[in-house]
Protein backbone atom coordinates (compact mmCIF):
# COMPACT_ATOMS: atom_id res chain seq x y z
CA UNK A 1 0.00 0.00 0.00
CA UNK A 2 1.76 3.41 -0.74
CA UNK A 3 1.34 5.90 1.67
CA UNK A 4 0.03 9.64 1.49
CA UNK A 5 2.67 12.00 1.65
CA UNK A 6 2.44 15.09 3.29
CA UNK A 7 5.48 17.38 2.75
CA UNK A 8 7.02 17.33 5.81
CA UNK A 9 5.15 14.60 7.76
CA UNK A 10 7.44 11.25 7.81
CA UNK A 11 5.66 8.33 6.75
CA UNK A 12 5.74 4.64 6.96
CA UNK A 13 5.46 3.18 4.01
CA UNK A 14 6.05 -0.80 3.23
CA UNK A 15 8.20 -1.00 6.27
CA UNK A 16 10.25 1.64 5.13
CA UNK A 17 10.44 5.28 6.65
CA UNK A 18 10.33 7.98 4.16
CA UNK A 19 11.86 11.29 4.79
CA UNK A 20 10.56 14.12 2.71
CA UNK A 21 11.75 18.39 2.80
CA UNK A 22 9.00 19.72 4.77
CA UNK A 23 8.49 23.05 1.64
CA UNK A 24 8.69 20.55 -1.10
CA UNK A 25 7.84 17.03 -0.62
CA UNK A 26 10.86 16.05 -2.25
CA UNK A 27 12.05 12.36 -1.07
CA UNK A 28 15.26 12.76 1.01
CA UNK A 29 15.44 8.93 1.48
CA UNK A 30 13.51 5.39 2.55
CA UNK A 31 15.13 3.70 5.83
CA UNK A 32 13.78 0.13 6.88
CA UNK A 33 11.87 0.24 10.02
CA UNK A 34 13.57 -1.34 13.16
CA UNK A 35 11.07 -3.90 15.55
CA UNK A 36 12.27 -4.39 18.87
CA UNK A 37 13.95 -7.80 17.72
CA UNK A 38 16.57 -5.40 15.57
CA UNK A 39 16.99 -2.97 18.63
CA UNK A 40 17.95 -5.53 20.71
CA UNK A 41 19.94 -6.90 18.03
CA UNK A 42 21.71 -3.78 17.30
CA UNK A 43 22.27 -3.96 21.15
CA UNK A 44 23.86 -7.21 21.12
CA UNK A 45 26.08 -6.46 18.11
CA UNK A 46 27.41 -3.70 19.59
CA UNK A 47 28.24 -5.08 22.83
CA UNK A 48 30.63 -7.43 20.86
CA UNK A 49 32.12 -4.13 19.28
CA UNK A 50 32.83 -2.29 22.36
CA UNK A 51 35.08 -5.01 23.31
CA UNK A 52 37.27 -4.05 20.26
CA UNK A 53 36.83 -0.50 20.40
CA UNK A 54 37.59 -0.03 24.38
CA UNK A 55 40.20 -2.38 23.68
CA UNK A 56 41.80 0.49 21.35
CA UNK A 57 42.24 2.65 24.30
CA UNK A 58 42.28 6.20 24.04
CA UNK A 59 45.08 6.71 21.29
CA UNK A 60 43.66 4.53 19.07
CA UNK A 61 40.07 5.63 19.26
CA UNK A 62 41.43 9.28 19.14
CA UNK A 63 42.98 8.46 15.99
CA UNK A 64 40.18 6.53 14.32
CA UNK A 65 37.95 9.77 15.29
CA UNK A 66 39.98 12.15 14.13
CA UNK A 67 39.65 10.41 10.68
CA UNK A 68 36.31 10.94 11.08
CA UNK A 69 36.27 14.54 11.93
CA UNK A 70 38.23 14.85 8.78
CA UNK A 71 35.99 13.11 6.56
CA UNK A 72 32.98 15.76 8.20
CA UNK A 73 35.49 18.28 7.04
CA UNK A 74 35.84 17.69 3.76
CA UNK A 75 32.36 16.79 3.24
CA UNK A 76 30.73 19.53 5.42
CA UNK A 77 29.30 20.81 2.60
CA UNK A 78 27.31 17.40 0.78
CA UNK A 79 26.22 16.98 4.50
CA UNK A 80 24.71 20.69 5.14
CA UNK A 81 22.54 20.21 1.49
CA UNK A 82 21.21 16.71 3.06
CA UNK A 83 20.06 19.19 6.08
CA UNK A 84 18.65 21.59 3.54
CA UNK A 85 16.72 18.39 1.58
CA UNK A 86 15.72 16.91 4.20
CA UNK A 87 14.51 19.44 7.18
CA UNK A 88 14.28 22.50 5.03
CA UNK A 89 17.38 24.13 7.27
CA UNK A 90 18.82 26.87 5.36
CA UNK A 91 22.43 25.83 4.37
CA UNK A 92 24.27 28.62 6.18
CA UNK A 93 22.63 27.50 9.34
CA UNK A 94 23.45 24.11 8.65
CA UNK A 95 27.13 24.87 8.08
CA UNK A 96 27.46 26.37 11.29
CA UNK A 97 25.86 23.44 13.38
CA UNK A 98 28.03 20.81 11.50
CA UNK A 99 31.38 23.11 12.05
CA UNK A 100 30.06 22.99 15.89
CA UNK A 101 29.61 19.38 15.62
CA UNK A 102 33.62 18.41 14.17
CA UNK A 103 34.60 20.74 16.52
CA UNK A 104 33.14 18.79 19.43
CA UNK A 105 34.50 15.72 18.06
CA UNK A 106 37.84 17.00 18.25
CA UNK A 107 38.02 18.38 21.42
CA UNK A 108 36.34 14.98 22.90
CA UNK A 109 38.47 13.03 20.97
CA UNK A 110 41.84 15.42 22.55
CA UNK A 111 40.56 15.00 25.98
CA UNK A 112 39.34 11.85 26.66
CA UNK A 113 42.68 10.25 28.36
CA UNK A 114 42.61 13.57 30.41
CA UNK A 115 39.13 13.16 31.79
CA UNK A 116 38.80 9.98 31.93
CA UNK A 117 41.92 7.79 31.90
CA UNK A 118 43.66 6.08 34.79
CA UNK A 119 45.09 8.35 37.54
CA UNK A 120 46.31 8.52 41.16
CA UNK A 121 45.09 10.16 43.73
CA UNK A 122 46.25 11.34 47.26
CA UNK A 123 45.00 8.98 50.10
CA UNK A 124 43.86 10.23 53.47
CA UNK A 125 44.31 9.76 57.02
CA UNK A 126 42.98 6.53 58.14
CA UNK A 127 44.43 4.67 55.19
CA UNK A 128 47.73 6.13 54.89
CA UNK A 129 49.73 3.01 53.09
CA UNK A 130 47.28 2.49 50.36
CA UNK A 131 47.62 4.56 46.83
CA UNK A 132 44.44 5.34 45.70
CA UNK A 133 43.29 5.17 41.72
CA UNK A 134 40.57 6.65 39.90
CA UNK A 135 39.49 5.70 36.07
CA UNK A 136 36.16 6.28 34.09
CA UNK A 137 34.95 3.01 32.68
CA UNK A 138 32.94 2.54 29.39
CA UNK A 139 28.91 1.42 30.33
CA UNK A 140 29.59 -0.97 26.82
CA UNK A 141 26.36 0.17 24.86
CA UNK A 142 25.23 3.61 24.87
CA UNK A 143 21.53 4.43 23.66
CA UNK A 144 21.81 7.80 21.93
CA UNK A 145 17.79 9.05 21.07
CA UNK A 146 17.51 12.39 19.19
CA UNK A 147 15.82 15.01 17.71
CA UNK A 148 15.15 16.56 14.33
CA UNK A 149 15.95 20.08 14.79
CA UNK A 150 20.21 20.34 15.03
CA UNK A 151 19.88 16.42 13.33
CA UNK A 152 24.09 16.73 13.84
CA UNK A 153 25.17 18.74 16.14
CA UNK A 154 22.29 17.50 19.23
CA UNK A 155 23.81 13.84 18.85
CA UNK A 156 26.65 14.58 18.34
CA UNK A 157 27.40 16.18 21.66
CA UNK A 158 26.23 12.88 23.34
CA UNK A 159 27.74 9.93 20.44
CA UNK A 160 31.27 11.84 20.17
CA UNK A 161 31.88 11.66 23.70
CA UNK A 162 30.24 8.48 24.25
CA UNK A 163 32.60 7.13 21.81
CA UNK A 164 35.98 8.96 22.82
CA UNK A 165 34.89 7.45 26.01
CA UNK A 166 34.67 4.09 24.59
CA UNK A 167 31.13 3.24 24.28
CA UNK A 168 29.55 1.46 21.12
CA UNK A 169 26.70 3.65 20.33
CA UNK A 170 22.95 2.57 19.12
CA UNK A 171 21.64 6.12 17.97
CA UNK A 172 17.58 6.32 17.30
CA UNK A 173 17.22 9.23 15.21
CA UNK A 174 14.35 11.42 15.14
CA UNK A 175 11.97 10.11 12.84
CA UNK A 176 11.84 13.55 10.88
CA UNK A 177 15.73 13.29 10.10
CA UNK A 178 16.53 9.41 9.72
CA UNK A 179 18.79 10.65 6.18
CA UNK A 180 20.66 12.75 7.70
CA UNK A 181 21.40 10.50 10.79
CA UNK A 182 22.01 7.24 8.39
CA UNK A 183 24.66 9.58 6.50
CA UNK A 184 26.65 10.36 9.98
CA UNK A 185 26.69 6.61 10.76
CA UNK A 186 27.62 5.34 7.31
CA UNK A 187 30.41 8.27 7.64
CA UNK A 188 32.03 7.10 10.94
CA UNK A 189 31.74 3.25 9.95
CA UNK A 190 33.86 4.00 6.95
CA UNK A 191 36.86 4.69 9.53
CA UNK A 192 36.28 1.61 11.77
CA UNK A 193 36.14 -0.88 8.84
CA UNK A 194 32.66 -1.46 8.86
CA UNK A 195 32.45 -2.00 12.78
CA UNK A 196 28.92 -1.91 14.18
CA UNK A 197 30.57 0.54 17.18
CA UNK A 198 27.98 3.07 16.05
CA UNK A 199 24.71 1.45 14.80
CA UNK A 200 21.34 3.44 14.09
CA UNK A 201 17.87 1.98 14.45
CA UNK A 202 15.52 4.24 12.41
CA UNK A 203 11.62 4.51 13.20
CA UNK A 204 8.80 5.98 15.38
CA UNK A 205 8.48 7.18 18.76
CA UNK A 206 8.26 2.81 19.64
CA UNK A 207 12.05 2.07 18.34
CA UNK A 208 12.98 4.97 21.01
CA UNK A 209 11.12 2.71 23.30
CA UNK A 210 12.47 -0.35 22.49
CA UNK A 211 15.88 1.25 23.18
CA UNK A 212 15.28 1.90 26.17
CA UNK A 213 14.67 -1.44 27.03
CA UNK A 214 16.96 -2.73 25.33
CA UNK A 215 20.12 -3.55 28.34
CA UNK A 216 21.96 -0.44 26.90
CA UNK A 217 24.20 0.79 29.48
CA UNK A 218 22.90 4.46 29.81
CA UNK A 219 20.35 6.22 27.53
CA UNK A 220 21.36 9.63 26.45
CA UNK A 221 17.95 11.34 25.49
CA UNK A 222 17.60 14.83 23.45
CA UNK A 223 14.21 16.18 22.72
CA UNK A 224 10.73 17.42 24.80
CA UNK A 225 9.88 17.18 27.70
CA UNK A 226 7.24 15.15 27.86
CA UNK A 227 9.26 11.92 25.95
CA UNK A 228 11.53 12.79 28.18
CA UNK A 229 9.60 11.52 31.39
CA UNK A 230 8.54 8.20 29.57
CA UNK A 231 12.40 7.40 28.71
CA UNK A 232 12.70 8.40 32.34
CA UNK A 233 10.28 5.82 33.47
CA UNK A 234 11.50 3.36 30.74
CA UNK A 235 14.80 3.28 32.16
CA UNK A 236 13.37 2.93 35.38
CA UNK A 237 12.20 -0.71 35.05
CA UNK A 238 16.15 -1.77 34.77
CA UNK A 239 17.73 1.24 37.14
CA UNK A 240 19.23 1.89 33.32
CA UNK A 241 21.15 6.08 33.87
CA UNK A 242 19.88 8.62 31.89
CA UNK A 243 20.72 11.93 30.69
CA UNK A 244 17.94 14.25 29.88
CA UNK A 245 18.36 17.24 27.52
CA UNK A 246 15.12 18.68 26.85
CA UNK A 247 12.92 21.64 26.38
CA UNK A 248 13.67 25.74 27.13
CA UNK A 249 12.29 28.84 27.18
CA UNK A 250 15.43 30.77 27.22
CA UNK A 251 15.25 34.30 28.35
CA UNK A 252 17.65 37.31 27.51
CA UNK A 253 18.17 40.76 29.99
CA UNK A 254 18.84 43.99 28.46
CA UNK A 255 19.83 46.16 30.89
CA UNK A 256 20.37 50.40 31.35
CA UNK A 257 23.95 50.31 30.13
CA UNK A 258 23.91 47.58 27.02
CA UNK A 259 25.21 48.23 24.31
CA UNK A 260 21.64 48.22 22.29
CA UNK A 261 22.90 47.87 18.71
CA UNK A 262 24.65 44.47 19.97
CA UNK A 263 21.78 43.20 21.74
CA UNK A 264 19.07 43.55 18.89
CA UNK A 265 21.31 41.89 17.05
CA UNK A 266 21.77 38.93 19.10
CA UNK A 267 18.32 38.83 20.18
CA UNK A 268 17.05 38.54 16.70
CA UNK A 269 19.60 35.67 16.19
CA UNK A 270 19.10 34.44 19.05
CA UNK A 271 15.24 34.17 18.63
CA UNK A 272 15.04 33.33 15.08
CA UNK A 273 17.71 31.14 13.86
CA UNK A 274 16.73 27.72 12.19
CA UNK A 275 13.15 29.35 12.41
CA UNK A 276 12.87 29.32 16.38
CA UNK A 277 13.24 25.86 16.27
CA UNK A 278 15.98 25.69 18.59
CA UNK A 279 16.38 24.12 22.36
CA UNK A 280 18.01 27.40 23.62
CA UNK A 281 16.48 29.86 21.62
CA UNK A 282 15.64 33.58 22.93
CA UNK A 283 11.48 33.25 23.29
CA UNK A 284 11.67 36.17 25.92
CA UNK A 285 13.07 39.29 26.33
CA UNK A 286 13.40 41.95 29.48
CA UNK A 287 14.32 45.19 28.98
CA UNK A 288 14.54 47.57 31.36
CA UNK A 289 12.47 50.45 31.28
CA UNK A 290 14.85 53.56 30.17
CA UNK A 291 16.24 51.51 26.79
CA UNK A 292 13.09 49.61 26.37
CA UNK A 293 11.23 51.28 23.36
CA UNK A 294 14.69 51.97 21.57
CA UNK A 295 15.33 47.75 22.21
CA UNK A 296 12.03 47.27 20.77
CA UNK A 297 12.47 49.46 17.32
CA UNK A 298 15.65 47.60 16.93
CA UNK A 299 14.92 44.27 17.06
CA UNK A 300 11.47 45.15 14.79
CA UNK A 301 13.53 46.93 12.44
CA UNK A 302 15.85 43.97 12.55
CA UNK A 303 13.89 41.10 12.25
CA UNK A 304 11.53 42.46 9.12
CA UNK A 305 14.60 42.68 6.82
CA UNK A 306 15.18 38.89 7.31
CA UNK A 307 14.02 37.07 4.22
CA UNK A 308 11.58 33.87 4.30
CA UNK A 309 11.35 30.63 2.09
CA UNK A 310 13.54 27.88 0.72
CA UNK A 311 16.16 29.81 0.15
CA UNK A 312 15.88 32.34 2.40
CA UNK A 313 17.26 33.49 6.10
CA UNK A 314 13.64 32.03 7.82
CA UNK A 315 13.25 28.44 6.27
CA UNK A 316 9.70 25.71 6.28
CA UNK A 317 8.67 24.41 10.16
CA UNK A 318 10.28 21.31 10.03
CA UNK A 319 7.68 19.71 11.96
CA UNK A 320 4.05 20.12 10.48
CA UNK A 321 2.47 19.72 13.57
CA UNK A 322 4.28 22.28 15.04
CA UNK A 323 2.77 24.94 13.11
CA UNK A 324 -0.66 24.96 15.35
CA UNK A 325 1.53 25.17 18.34
CA UNK A 326 2.64 28.68 17.12
CA UNK A 327 -0.18 29.22 15.86
CA UNK A 328 -2.03 28.62 18.96
CA UNK A 329 0.31 30.93 21.08
CA UNK A 330 0.03 33.98 18.77
CA UNK A 331 -3.35 33.97 18.76
CA UNK A 332 -4.05 33.47 22.61
CA UNK A 333 -1.20 36.03 23.28
CA UNK A 334 -3.35 38.47 20.97
CA UNK A 335 -6.50 37.97 22.61
CA UNK A 336 -5.02 38.35 26.18
CA UNK A 337 -4.27 42.01 25.00
CA UNK A 338 -0.77 41.16 23.55
CA UNK A 339 0.47 43.50 20.61
CA UNK A 340 1.99 42.08 17.60
CA UNK A 341 4.45 44.93 16.29
CA UNK A 342 5.70 42.17 13.67
CA UNK A 343 4.05 39.38 12.05
CA UNK A 344 1.27 38.05 14.72
CA UNK A 345 -0.75 35.11 13.99
CA UNK A 346 -1.52 36.19 10.21
CA UNK A 347 2.27 35.54 9.92
CA UNK A 348 1.83 31.87 9.78
CA UNK A 349 1.64 30.45 6.28
CA UNK A 350 2.45 26.70 6.37
CA UNK A 351 4.86 25.92 5.92
CA UNK A 352 6.13 28.94 6.73
CA UNK A 353 5.79 31.07 9.85
CA UNK A 354 7.19 34.88 8.99
CA UNK A 355 9.32 36.38 12.30
CA UNK A 356 6.98 37.91 14.83
CA UNK A 357 7.56 40.31 18.02
CA UNK A 358 4.96 40.43 20.53
CA UNK A 359 4.32 43.16 23.29
CA UNK A 360 1.98 43.59 26.34
CA UNK A 361 1.75 39.38 26.51
CA UNK A 362 0.63 38.58 29.96
CA UNK A 363 3.20 36.87 32.03
CA UNK A 364 1.34 33.61 32.41
CA UNK A 365 0.00 33.64 28.71
CA UNK A 366 1.34 29.70 26.73
CA UNK A 367 3.63 32.21 24.72
CA UNK A 368 5.75 33.54 27.55
CA UNK A 369 5.62 30.25 29.50
CA UNK A 370 5.39 27.61 27.39
CA UNK A 371 8.03 26.08 24.42
CA UNK A 372 6.77 27.62 21.28
CA UNK A 373 9.45 26.57 19.07
CA UNK A 374 8.84 28.88 16.32
CA UNK A 375 10.55 32.39 14.85
CA UNK A 376 8.47 34.45 17.59
CA UNK A 377 9.40 36.31 20.32
CA UNK A 378 7.93 38.40 23.16
CA UNK A 379 9.50 41.59 24.70
CA UNK A 380 8.45 42.95 27.85
CA UNK A 381 8.61 46.33 29.96
CA UNK A 382 10.77 45.80 33.20
CA UNK A 383 11.53 48.45 35.82
CA UNK A 384 15.33 46.74 36.41
CA UNK A 385 17.20 43.82 36.10
CA UNK A 386 15.90 42.18 39.27
CA UNK A 387 12.44 42.13 37.93
CA UNK A 388 13.95 40.87 34.67
CA UNK A 389 15.43 37.95 36.45
CA UNK A 390 12.41 37.03 38.68
CA UNK A 391 10.18 36.79 35.53
CA UNK A 392 13.00 35.09 33.50
CA UNK A 393 13.20 32.21 36.41
CA UNK A 394 9.31 32.15 36.91
CA UNK A 395 8.90 29.11 34.24
CA UNK A 396 9.57 25.15 34.72
CA UNK A 397 12.28 25.19 32.02
CA UNK A 398 15.70 26.12 33.31
CA UNK A 399 18.38 25.82 29.77
CA UNK A 400 20.02 28.79 28.83
CA UNK A 401 19.59 32.63 28.62
CA UNK A 402 21.49 35.79 27.70
CA UNK A 403 22.37 39.05 29.59
CA UNK A 404 22.89 42.51 27.82
CA UNK A 405 24.63 45.20 30.00
CA UNK A 406 28.19 46.19 31.26
CA UNK A 407 28.31 46.54 35.14
CA UNK A 408 26.18 44.26 36.67
CA UNK A 409 25.83 41.60 33.65
CA UNK A 410 28.02 38.72 34.81
CA UNK A 411 25.79 38.83 38.15
CA UNK A 412 22.67 38.88 36.49
CA UNK A 413 24.11 35.36 34.10
CA UNK A 414 24.60 34.13 37.43
CA UNK A 415 21.10 34.60 38.96
CA UNK A 416 19.36 32.59 35.81
CA UNK A 417 18.24 29.87 36.77
CA UNK A 418 19.32 27.30 34.12
CA UNK A 419 22.72 25.49 32.75
CA UNK A 420 24.07 27.98 30.88
CA UNK A 421 24.12 31.91 30.17
CA UNK A 422 25.63 33.96 27.71
CA UNK A 423 26.61 37.44 28.13
CA UNK A 424 26.68 40.19 25.62
CA UNK A 425 26.12 37.19 23.09
CA UNK A 426 23.56 34.50 22.32
CA UNK A 427 23.70 30.75 22.03
CA UNK A 428 27.69 31.07 22.04
CA UNK A 429 28.18 28.69 24.88
CA UNK A 430 26.76 25.86 22.43
CA UNK A 431 29.94 26.08 20.63
CA UNK A 432 32.60 26.11 23.21
CA UNK A 433 33.49 22.37 24.04
CA UNK A 434 35.38 23.40 26.70
CA UNK A 435 32.01 24.30 28.62
CA UNK A 436 28.92 21.57 29.88
CA UNK A 437 25.69 22.02 27.89
CA UNK A 438 22.28 20.83 30.08
CA UNK A 439 19.32 22.08 31.74
CA UNK A 440 17.48 22.01 35.32
CA UNK A 441 13.79 21.46 36.15
CA UNK A 442 11.68 20.98 32.78
CA UNK A 443 14.82 21.24 31.10
CA UNK A 444 16.56 18.20 32.24
CA UNK A 445 19.36 16.78 33.77
CA UNK A 446 22.91 15.58 33.50
CA UNK A 447 25.64 17.66 30.90
CA UNK A 448 27.40 17.07 27.64
CA UNK A 449 30.01 18.87 26.20
CA UNK A 450 33.11 19.42 28.11
CA UNK A 451 34.90 17.34 31.33
CA UNK A 452 31.78 16.85 32.67
CA UNK A 453 29.92 15.85 29.40
CA UNK A 454 32.96 12.96 29.13
CA UNK A 455 32.51 12.06 32.31
CA UNK A 456 28.70 11.19 32.07
CA UNK A 457 30.05 8.27 29.46
CA UNK A 458 32.17 6.76 31.73
CA UNK A 459 31.46 4.95 35.22
CA UNK A 460 33.52 6.05 37.83
CA UNK A 461 36.14 2.95 39.00
CA UNK A 462 38.19 3.78 42.41
CA UNK A 463 40.45 1.29 43.33
CA UNK A 464 42.84 1.03 47.06
CA UNK A 465 45.92 -0.41 46.91
CA UNK A 466 48.13 -1.40 50.05
CA UNK A 467 52.16 0.54 48.94
CA UNK A 468 53.21 -0.29 52.53
CA UNK A 469 52.45 -1.86 56.36
CA UNK A 470 49.87 -0.45 58.39
CA UNK A 471 51.24 1.87 61.20
CA UNK A 472 47.76 2.82 62.32
CA UNK A 473 45.46 -0.95 61.07
CA UNK A 474 42.19 0.94 61.50
CA UNK A 475 40.95 -1.25 58.99
CA UNK A 476 41.44 -4.52 60.90
CA UNK A 477 40.28 -5.84 64.13
CA UNK A 478 43.70 -6.13 64.94
CA UNK A 479 43.77 -2.99 66.02
CA UNK A 480 45.08 -2.51 69.65
CA UNK A 481 42.96 -0.45 72.26
CA UNK A 482 46.17 1.80 72.62
CA UNK A 483 46.33 2.35 68.78
CA UNK A 484 42.61 3.16 68.54
CA UNK A 485 43.63 5.89 71.34
CA UNK A 486 46.44 6.70 69.18
CA UNK A 487 43.90 7.78 66.48
CA UNK A 488 41.66 9.23 68.63
CA UNK A 489 44.41 11.66 69.09
CA UNK A 490 45.76 12.15 65.96
CA UNK A 491 41.84 13.41 65.03
CA UNK A 492 41.46 15.65 67.45
CA UNK A 493 45.08 17.39 66.53
CA UNK A 494 44.45 17.78 62.68
CA UNK A 495 40.48 17.94 62.81
CA UNK A 496 39.59 19.36 66.07
CA UNK A 497 40.25 23.23 65.73
P1 LIG B 1 10.47 14.46 20.89
O1 LIG B 1 10.46 14.37 22.37
O2 LIG B 1 9.17 14.38 20.17
O3 LIG B 1 11.37 13.27 20.28
C1 LIG B 1 12.73 13.11 20.64
C2 LIG B 1 13.16 11.70 20.29
O4 LIG B 1 12.50 10.77 21.15
C3 LIG B 1 12.80 11.30 18.86
O5 LIG B 1 13.81 10.47 18.33
C4 LIG B 1 11.53 10.50 19.09
O6 LIG B 1 11.24 9.62 18.05
C5 LIG B 1 11.88 9.77 20.36
N1 LIG B 1 10.73 9.22 21.09
C6 LIG B 1 9.41 9.53 20.97
N2 LIG B 1 8.67 8.81 21.86
C7 LIG B 1 9.55 8.05 22.56
C8 LIG B 1 9.41 7.13 23.63
N3 LIG B 1 8.22 6.84 24.16
N4 LIG B 1 10.52 6.55 24.13
C9 LIG B 1 11.74 6.85 23.63
N5 LIG B 1 11.94 7.72 22.61
C10 LIG B 1 10.85 8.31 22.08
O7 LIG B 1 11.26 15.80 20.52
P2 LIG B 1 11.48 16.44 19.10
O8 LIG B 1 12.14 15.46 18.20
O9 LIG B 1 10.22 17.07 18.64
O10 LIG B 1 12.58 17.57 19.43
C11 LIG B 1 12.25 18.86 19.84
C12 LIG B 1 12.46 18.99 21.33
O11 LIG B 1 13.81 18.71 21.63
C13 LIG B 1 12.22 20.41 21.81
O12 LIG B 1 11.51 20.37 23.04
C14 LIG B 1 13.63 20.95 22.04
O13 LIG B 1 13.69 21.99 22.97
C15 LIG B 1 14.32 19.72 22.50
N6 LIG B 1 15.77 19.85 22.34
C16 LIG B 1 16.55 19.95 23.47
C17 LIG B 1 17.91 20.14 23.35
C18 LIG B 1 18.79 20.20 24.55
O14 LIG B 1 19.99 20.01 24.40
N7 LIG B 1 18.28 20.46 25.74
C19 LIG B 1 18.56 20.26 22.03
C20 LIG B 1 17.65 20.12 20.93
C21 LIG B 1 16.30 19.92 21.10
P3 LIG B 1 10.23 10.12 16.88
O15 LIG B 1 10.82 11.37 16.30
O16 LIG B 1 10.25 9.00 15.95
O17 LIG B 1 8.90 10.37 17.54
Amino acid sequence: MTAVRVPGVPVIDNGELLSTNPATGAEAGRFPVAGPADVAAAVERGRQAAQWWSSLGFAGRQARLLRWRAALANRLTELAELCRLEGGKPVADAVIEIASAIDHIDWAAHNARRVLGHRKVRSRLLVAEFSGHLEYQPYGVVGVIGPWNYPVLTPLGSIAYALSAGNAVVFKPSEYTPAVSQWLVDSFTEVVDGRPVLQVVHGLGDVGAALCRAGVGKVAFTGSTATAKKVMAACAETLTPVLLEAGGKDAMIVDADADLDAAAQACVWGALTNAGQTCIGIERAYAVEPVYDAFVAKVVEKAGRLTVGEDGEIGPITMPGQIEIIRRHLEDAVARGGRAVLGGPEAVRPPYVHPTVLVDVPEDAAAVREETFGPTLTIRRVRDADEAVALANAVRYGLGGSVFGRRRALAIARQLRGGMAAVNSTLTFVGMSTLPFGGVGDSGFGRIHGDDGLREFGRAKAITRRRGPSLLPAMTFERSPAQVARIVAIVRRLYGR
